[in-house]
């Protein structure tokens, strides 16, 4: 099993071991730095190595530590955001521009497949979106209308092959599935045979524009012609905080009770909706369900999630049993498509891939393609549509990752008495809390021993206060979703530094 930013287990995460490293040269001198081991990341790495570029990636823990390890991977052209929202922001030329790179992302994927006899189980599906009421069917309708000019095949369907009433449905084909992380592993061995390196366990913490980027990664000092920051949202201070909002969402696995798993994908239309498919994973076939979507933050119980999502589940499935459950985060951009290419506030050289809705497994391999075209100088449609300065810059949003935050220190070292800490009678072993002590907050953890953990809640990307997650047993940042272990250590960018540790001294039974 490999580790992911969270406490929960995913599927996918279960069933995968340490990636095995060959990488053998550690010059300090590449063309291209790629940041960032998902799946934008390694599919990047694996392209510009393929075109002729000297590589490195790094990645901060291990390969499929993010998203791409917490995903429920459909391959669907038929997108979280509507494509009638897709043309009413940017055009129908941009709709179709989309719908024909989503597309070519699933048909990529299944000639990698293909072409490197990767086990990673993908198969081809339809997609079916249904309505249960008649606002939902009306809403049905303009989506089909609008998908169908984007150029996708879309019938309408009576029923669903699925055990859930609907009043009206319709079918998209040429989707997919598979199970991401064997996908990525045979990439990221592609790269490494290619001659690319890759390295884990390396955050990081500072990048210097000079003649070449600069890139600091704990004791390592790195220099590229380029960076591609695949980190799901850039580390630092950047404008693309303030158009991507991070967003939560749940999934689970399960056995049923008979073998009549839907092999196709499915998405209500409920808000949040959920997402339904199957996979087989070592011989067993599981079905995956994913929904409760929240902003980061924004929901005191995130255990609740994971209780209503499965009372849906067990509502219209024959479970026989629950095998995993876990959640993730994405980042929601705010006018509908991701932003790929140069870095706002940048000059040339940076470049990012960000905003992919619950669609990265897609737009992940549209942004490789598209940041590949991009380095060869080869034009391509997307790269206006989707580029991230489309929205101008504001100034004084250029200084990335180089910010000290200025936190409070007041508590560390100092001794704090329980009696002083009545808030933490209740705090039972495995939660946490945010307290007030003598006007100053204190987030606190307590572990399965009765120690806690105790951090400054002041998040060190840009100071607004994190909130407990229970399900993931972190510290969750509502403004910008960085988030941060029980010791205060980073879990997820923009945040490139941890909460400052508070060494409580208080012991509480
Ligand atoms: C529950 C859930 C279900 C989803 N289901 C689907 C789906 O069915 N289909 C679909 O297309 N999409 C889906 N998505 C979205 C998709 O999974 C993500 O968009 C995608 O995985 C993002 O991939 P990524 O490589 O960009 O980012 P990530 O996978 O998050 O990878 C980023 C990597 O960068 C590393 N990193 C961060 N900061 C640094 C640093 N400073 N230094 C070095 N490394 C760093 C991280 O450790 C991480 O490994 C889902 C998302 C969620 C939350």
């Amino acid at each position: 099993m490999i580790n992911r930013d969270g406490y929960t287990i995913s599927l996918w995460q279960q069933h995968i071991s340490a990636f095995p490293l060959s990488s053998k040269h550690e010059d300090k001198t590449y063309d291209v730095i790629i940041v960032g081991g998902g799946i934008t990341g390694v599919t990047t790495a694996f392209l510009l190595q393929e075109a002729g570029f000297k590589c490195l990636l790094l990645e901060a823990a291990n390969l499929g530590f993010g998203t791409t390890g917490g995903t429920t991977a459909h391959l669907n052209t038929l997108l979280d955001v509507s494509y009638e929202t897709i043309e009413k922001n940017f055009g129908l030329q941009a709709s179709r521009a989309i719908a024909k790179a989503s597309a070519n992302a699933i048909r990529f994927i299944e000639k990698m497949t293909q072409e490197y006899k990767i086990d990673c189980g993908f198969q081809t599906a339809d997609a079916y979106q249904y309505a249960q009421n008649e606002e939902q069917d009306k809403a049905l309708v303009r989506e089909a209308t609008a998908a169908t000019n984007a150029g996708l095949d879309v019938s309408r369907v009576a029923t669903l092959p699925l055990p859930i009433a609907c009043s009206s449905a319709i079918q998209v084909k040429g989707q997919a599935k598979f199970s991401p992380l064997p996908y990525l592993y045979e990439l990221a061995k592609e790269f490494e045979n290619l001659g690319g390196v890759i390295l884990e366990n390396t955050r990081v913490t500072d990048i210097a524009h000079n003649e070449t980027v600069d890139v600091t990664a704990g004791e390592h000092t790195f220099s590229g012609r380029k960076l591609i920051l695949a980190t799901h949202i850039p580390p630092g201070i950047n404008l693309l905080h303030l158009r991507c909002v991070p967003y939560r969402s749940y999934a689970v696995a399960a056995r049923l009770s008979q073998n009549d798993y839907p092999q196709d994908l499915y998405y209500d239309m409920e808000e949040p909706f959920h997402y339904i498919r199957s996979q087989e994973v070592d011989g067993q076939q599981y079905l995956i369900v994913g929904g409760e979507d929240h902003k980061t933050g924004h929901h005191e119980n995130t255990n609740l999630c994971f209780r209503q999502l499965e009372a849906w589940v067990r509502k219209h499935f024959p479970v026989a049993e629950i095998t995993q459950r876990w959640s993730s985060q994405f980042y929601e951009p705010v006018d509908g498509l991701p932003y790929i290419g140069q870095l706002p506030g940048e000059e040339e050289d940076i470049y990012v891939a960000t905003g992919f809705s619950g669609n990265g497994m897609i737009y992940g391999t549209v942004a490789a393609l598209l940041l590949r075209d991009m380095l060869l100088g080869v034009q391509h449609e997307l790269e206006k549509i989707l580029d991230p300065n489309r929205l101008k810059p504001i100034a004084g949003f250029s200084n990335f990752i180089s910010h000290n935050a200025d936190v409070a220190k007041q508590f560390v070292g100092k001794l704090i008495p329980a009696a002083s800490l009545p808030q933490l009678a209740d705090l039972a072993p495995g939660e946490g809390k945010v307290i007030t002590y003598e006007s100053e907050k204190m987030a606190i953890y307590k572990d399965e021993a009765g120690e806690l953990h105790t951090v400054s809640p002041v998040c060190t990307h840009m100071k607004c206060d994190v909130s407990w997650n229970s399900g993931e047993r972190s510290w969750d940042c509502p403004c910008h979703g960085a988030r941060y272990n029980t010791d205060g250590q980073v879990l997820n960018c923009p945040s490139t530094m941890a909460l400052h540790a508070l060494h409580v001294a208080a012991t509480v039974k």
